[in-house]
């Protein structure tokens, strides 16, 4: 309602200027003309004068009315170049923040809210370089002064920010002005007053700040290896360190063009994807989702049956699962495609040579110099493990072990305790308690996998419970204690102790970036969690670049290999052409079941970064392929931009949920609406259709109303 009347006195105090005809006093010829009379007033009281025209000038420029231009010359014909210049430079930086205000407070919140993740670049943009981008406009006065006004209302700029920036840069162009006004009497047109020389050292002046940040950019990087004696020449173009995704897919890239490239791993091939993470884990899952099937039979018209099993056995085809998958990130593999491989530890000496202690077991520890133009970091996270008093003294296994430590075990542990909620320890607390553990689940937080909305979190809680697991949420493990051969982890529920007596104890509170120990510490290369890189990629030194887990912000597989080919290209060309790592469509899932896919915004999130949003859902259970599989739950649910079909984010729950994901991941990566999928053909019967059907739900939620009573009206004229 204020809103409303703002607006309204905007668009009143407009049109009455309009209908005074102020305007043809605010032209050359009507100041002219008029001069004299003003000359005489203010040689009677020249305060009053100067307020008058200070607050008329103030007026115009808030208003956006057309004629400042004309009031910066009577400026300087009243007041003279001092004096002029200082009304106008005062007056012209209060109404241009007011005007900026005014459409702050007029059109901001509709703004971000209808575009704000498309405008997301835009405000990250402002607020690290806006000062810089307003200068520059305010320098070049081609750039309209109220669209200035206008468009710097939308953005995040600091009000002061604007008042002093909008100032100085005016400043250059109000001395000319005013300085033309104090020979009124000379100027014939407005146009002439900016020479064609002039406007050329206006736009010069206007590119200098731009010219010049880049300039102390180039300062900055050569101060920065100012301490190190750069090599004459390189033995490789690219040495990388790590042999996970990141590290992996970087190398294959270097290779693929023909650059010499040497990729580092200290332990294994294929990092904690293949050997610790995603596929073992896999691996694990699919055996305890058969053992779930077998124990209920009874849904399929079968009899229902407790699996009989050898864990060795089941922990066993794990190991061979990442046998049969090692290939494809094995030494051989890489060495063929055109990477040397050398199996040791990295460090980075200087920023151009890297010294690798090799794995020699015949020579026992060698170490090895390489001197290269670029170096990707790829050292990838390990498992956090809390510092929780005494839980060294009972054991645990991480995501790093417990692949070795439970194969020797014949059956899962009787009672489990997986500490964390996220996604990690979600998936393996419900395999473990599928697989016949007796799984306690401690999670501080009010909820598990609460990055997910919270029903999200709900229907995994549920699911995780109907398989057995005791779901602890809003528990805090204060300590583990030993007592005999028994052991217990302590933990805190609403100002509650409780003892929870177990047998293993899984650790999977998160992951943190390796940053110790190769280096990053000696070369002074900042972290803050993870290695701290900018959109290329590029480390304090700009000739390293970090990709993967061990650079964040994302923790998956697939984003260290979209991160590997930005680092592997700006390493590799960026002094022709950079890339800024582009993260505007990143997918993941949780492997539980069902499973739980995403990509985008979700509620939660939305409603953080006050974005408006429309939710449609489709629910798994009017499915009839999910119906016939028996797993008729979970749903898929759309936010769309109000009113458009354009969509802000999913998130599917259900059988195969994280396959289903993959064609909203494509409609969002090339802007296809929920229309597009709606147009598609979608074979019957698959789970797949559930995309379709929640595009139909949307398509009806927004059927034409009023053009649905006038076809009615029709077919019923046509039925006489
Ligand atoms: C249990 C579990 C399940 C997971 N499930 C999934 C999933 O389903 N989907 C998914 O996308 N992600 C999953 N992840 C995450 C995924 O494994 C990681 O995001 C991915 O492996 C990161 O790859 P990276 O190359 O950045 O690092 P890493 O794979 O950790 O590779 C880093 C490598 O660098 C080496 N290294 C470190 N320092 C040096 C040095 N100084 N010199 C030489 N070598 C060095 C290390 O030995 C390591 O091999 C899971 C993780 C876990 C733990």
């Amino acid at each position: 309602m204020k809103k409303i009347a703002v607006l309204f006195l905007v668009v009143a105090l407009v049109a009455a200027f309009f209908a005074l005809d102020l305007n043809q006093l605010l032209t050359l010829e009507g100041l002219k003309n008029s001069m004299g009379r003003f000359e005489s007033l203010r040689t009677e009281s020249p305060v009053t004068v100067a307020l008058v025209f200070f607050a008329g000038y103030v007026a115009v420029t808030t208003l956006s009315l057309p004629g400042a231009a004309i009031l910066t010359l009577a400026a300087g014909a009243l007041f003279g170049l001092l004096g002029g210049t200082l009304l106008v430079s005062f007056a012209s930086s209060i109404g241009a923040t007011l005007a900026f205000l005014a459409s702050r407070y007029l059109l901001r919140d509709a703004v971000q809210a209808r575009f704000g993740q498309r405008l997301k670049a835009i405000n990250e943009g402002m607020a690290k370089d806006g000062p810089m981008y307003l200068l520059t406009l305010r320098l070049v006065p081609l750039f309209p002064f109220f669209l200035v006004n206008l468009l710097m209302g939308l953005t995040p700029i600091k009000t002061f920010s604007y008042y002093w920036i909008s100032q100085l840069g005016m400043l250059a162009g109000t001395l000319v002005y005013v300085n033309a006004g104090t020979e009124l009497a000379k100027i014939t047109s407005l146009s002439g007053i900016l020479s064609p020389g002039l406007l050329l050292s206006f736009v010069l002046l206007g590119i200098f700040p731009l010219l010049a940040k880049g300039f102390m950019r180039w300062l900055q990087s050569r101060r920065v290896y100012a301490k190190w004696q750069r090599p004459a020449k390189f033995d490789r173009n690219l040495v990388v360190i790590g042999g996970g995704a990141a590290g992996l897919v970087t190398s294959y890239i270097a290779a693929a063009v023909k650059a010499k490239v040497t990729l580092v791993e200290a332990h294994k091939m294929g990092g904690d994807c293949l050997n610790y993470g995603c596929v073992p884990s896999k691996a694990l899952i699919k055996s305890s989702r058969i053992a779930h099937k077998m124990r209920h039979g009874d849904h399929y018209g079968l009899s229902a049956v407790t699996p009989a099993f050898n864990f060795r056995k089941v922990m066993a085809r794990v190991h061979a699962v990442i046998a049969t998958v090692a290939p494809h990130d094995s030494v051989a593999r890489y060495t063929e495609l055109g990477v040397e491989v050398l199996q040791g530890y990295a460090r980075i000496v200087d920023p151009w040579t890297v010294e690798v202690t090799l794995n020699d077991a015949q020579h026992g520890a060698r170490v090895q110099r390489l001197t290269t133009r670029s170096i990707v970091i790829t050292a990838g996270a390990r498992p956090f493990v809390p510092p929780l008093p005494g839980l060294d003294d009972v054991g645990y296994v991480t995501s790093d072990t417990v692949w070795d430590a439970f194969a020797k075990l014949d059956a899962p542990p009787e009672r489990l305790v997986v500490l964390g909620g996220g996604p990690i320890g979600c998936e393996l607390a419900q395999s473990f308690a599928r697989l016949g553990s007796k799984v306690i689940q401690i999670e501080m937080a009010p909820r598990i996998m609460s990055r997910e909305d919270v029903e999200v979190s709900e229907l995994a809680r549920q699911s995780l419970t109907r398989d057995g697991v005791d779901v602890l949420t809003g528990h805090k493990a204060l300590r583990c204690e030993k007592v005999g051969e028994r052991k217990f982890i302590v933990v805190e529920h609403q100002g509650q102790e409780r003892r929870i007596e177990f047998d293993a104890l899984l650790c999977a509170v998160g992951r943190v970036a390796r940053l110790q120990g190769y280096g990053l510490e000696e070369l002074g290369i900042p972290t803050q969690r993870t290695v701290a890189v900018n959109d290329y990629l590029e480390t304090l030194y700009p000739n390293i670049f970090a990709a993967g887990d061990v650079a964040g912000p994302y923790q998956f597989t697939h984003t260290a290999g979209h991160m590997a080919w930005y680092a592997a290209v700006n390493a590799l060309f960026g002094d022709f052409k950079k890339f800024k790592v582009d993260y505007s469509v990143v997918p993941w899932a949780t492997f539980i079941d069902p499973e739980v896919a995403r990509v985008g915004l979700n509620e939660q999130e939305a409603k953080e970064k006050n974005i408006a949003y429309e939710v449609t859902k489709y629910g798994m259970d009017d499915l009839d392929r999910a119906i016939a599989d028996g797993t008729a739950h979970g749903f898929v649910k759309v936010l769309t931009v109000p009113g458009k079909d354009r969509i802000l984010g999913v998130t599917i729950v259900g059988e195969h949920a994280a396959d289903l994901l993959a064609e909203f991941v494509l409609a969002m990566k090339h802007g296809l609406g929920l229309n597009k999928i709606l147009d598609t053909i979608h074979t019957y019967p698959t789970l797949a259709e559930a995309n379709k059907y929640a595009a139909g739900e949307w398509k009806r939620a927004h059927a034409p109303q009023k053009v649905l009573a006038w076809l009615k009206r029709f077919h019923a004229w046509k039925r006489g």
